[in-house]
């Protein structure tokens, strides 16, 4: 049986607040492992492909905006469960419902802006893990 994956993004604001080092040590305590890594810089196209289910929405660009004003750490993540469980330890999307104690909860700075900035992304299910690793390392098999 394959192990399970999924696809994690250390955010621009998560990137740019020096959260990235924490961001791992919460993974490899939980015993995961990271299967790849780089630094990005999103291009409009990969956002689009990444947000399919939002790019037709009025706060779109808010996003995309985002999501460009600076890198982002991908990662391929595996470990029994990684989908539920990253999506416990990553909190509630919107910083000011996320539980301390949680990524979100303790590393989001600010959620006044045009668009939500919640420091990590993570897959909602095996599936989309499978598709958004296809967008961000589409040199993996
Ligand atoms: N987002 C936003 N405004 C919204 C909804 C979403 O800025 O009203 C952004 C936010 O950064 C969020 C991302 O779009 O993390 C994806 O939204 P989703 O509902 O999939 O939340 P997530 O899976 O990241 O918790
Ligand atoms: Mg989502």
């Amino acid at each position: 049986m394959t192990e399970e994956r999924s696809l994690i993004l250390v955010k621009p604001d998560g990137v740019l607040n020096g959260h990235i080092g924490e961001v791992i040590t919460r993974i490899e305590n939980r015993r995961y492992q990271i299967k790849a890594l780089k630094v990005v810089n999103a291009s409009k196209e990969q956002l689009a492909e990444h947000y399919n289910q939002l790019v037709d929405k009025p706060f779109y660009p808010s996003i995309e905006e985002f999501m460009q004003s600076g890198p982002i750490v991908a990662m391929i993540v595996s470990g029994k469960n990684i989908v539920e469980t990253f999506r416990k330890m990553a909190g509630a999307t919107n910083p000011s419902d996320a539980l301390i104690g949680t990524i979100r909860g303790d590393f989001a700075r600010e959620w006044d802006k045009g668009s939500i900035q919640n420091v990590v992304h993570s897959s909602d299910s095996i599936e989309s893990a499978e598709r958004e690793i296809k967008i961000w390392f589409p040199e993996e098999k």
